[in-house]
């Protein structure tokens, strides 16, 4: 079984290891600050292989170059056609790479970024900035109906695959989701449990595929009464779960 580690970034970043039980080696993801990956690498006595990109964003992409000037022979996976002209291994969807002994397939996730790309198998998922925990990314380049499709391949992996995002927002994301579903008590059980978590200092990540189906609002957007305390001038004329996806969206924006 794999084993992977949480490198804090910023205020709130996850660089993600990927750790080869077998090897001292390991692979990092989304790395925008190189130095917390290098005292990482030391403290912990391991070779870095090679990073996995999910998008060109500088906060998933800064730490790359210096990085690299540590290790030349870094392989650097990424998406194909995206704006960082940094990746020596461009996937598309259907790729699938192999490293630290497992499997890892690609899946286009646009939405947030157009370039933006999943690291996915029935175990984990690395979702970058698409799949947050109670939430999602915020539609910088893509549609609304762009994140919806992207969500619903990543929906159909099984409940028990733990999710690997970006980004620690899961108490503003959960204050959101409370708002939507007020009556929804797996949300409120868990607002308590991630605040507990919170308090101690402790990550909300990973989550999992089944958790996210029942306390996040936008992987519920085909219910077809996740609307009833939506705010109406975010409501749109159709009634469809993109439609639904972009009314949660923009009442998020606006929160
Ligand atoms: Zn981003």
């Amino acid at each position: 079984m794999v084993q992977v580690d949480a490198i804090k970034a910023f205020d709130d970043n996850y660089i993600w290891v990927i750790k080869d039980p077998t090897h001292s080696t390991c692979w990092v993801v989304d790395p925008g600050d190189e130095k917390p990956v290098l005292d990482y690498l030391s403290q912990h006595n391991l070779t870095l292989e090679g990073i996995l990109v999910t998008h060109h964003h500088w906060d998933h992409t800064d730490g790359i170059a210096p990085l690299l000037s540590c290790f030349p022979d870094l392989t650097v996976y990424g998406p194909k056609n995206g704006k960082y002209q940094g990746i020596t291994q461009p996937l598309v969807e259907h790729d699938s790479i192999v490293l630290a002994g497992i499997t890892l397939n690609v899946i286009a996730t646009p939405g947030h970024t157009l370039d933006h790309i999943c690291y996915v198998n029935n175990e984990i998922a690395f979702t970058g900035d698409t799949l947050f925990n109670a939430g999602c990314g915020r539609l910088f380049e893509g549609t609304p109906e762009h994140m919806w499709h992207s969500f619903s391949k990543l929906l159909t992996l099984p409940d028990t695959c733990q999710v690997y995002c970006t980004h620690e927002y899961t108490l503003a994301n959960l204050t959101f989701a409370q708002a939507v579903e007020p009556n929804n008590h797996a949300i409120a059980h868990y607002h308590q449990q991630a605040q507990a978590l919170r308090k101690a200092n402790r990550r909300t990540v990973p989550t999992t595929i089944g958790q996210q189906k029942a306390i996040n609002p936008f992987a519920r957007a085909a219910q077809p009464d996740i609307l009833s305390h939506t705010p109406k001038q975010f409501i749109q004329a159709k009634d469809t779960p993109e439609a639904r996806f972009a009314a949660l969206r923009k009442w998020k924006d606006n929160f």
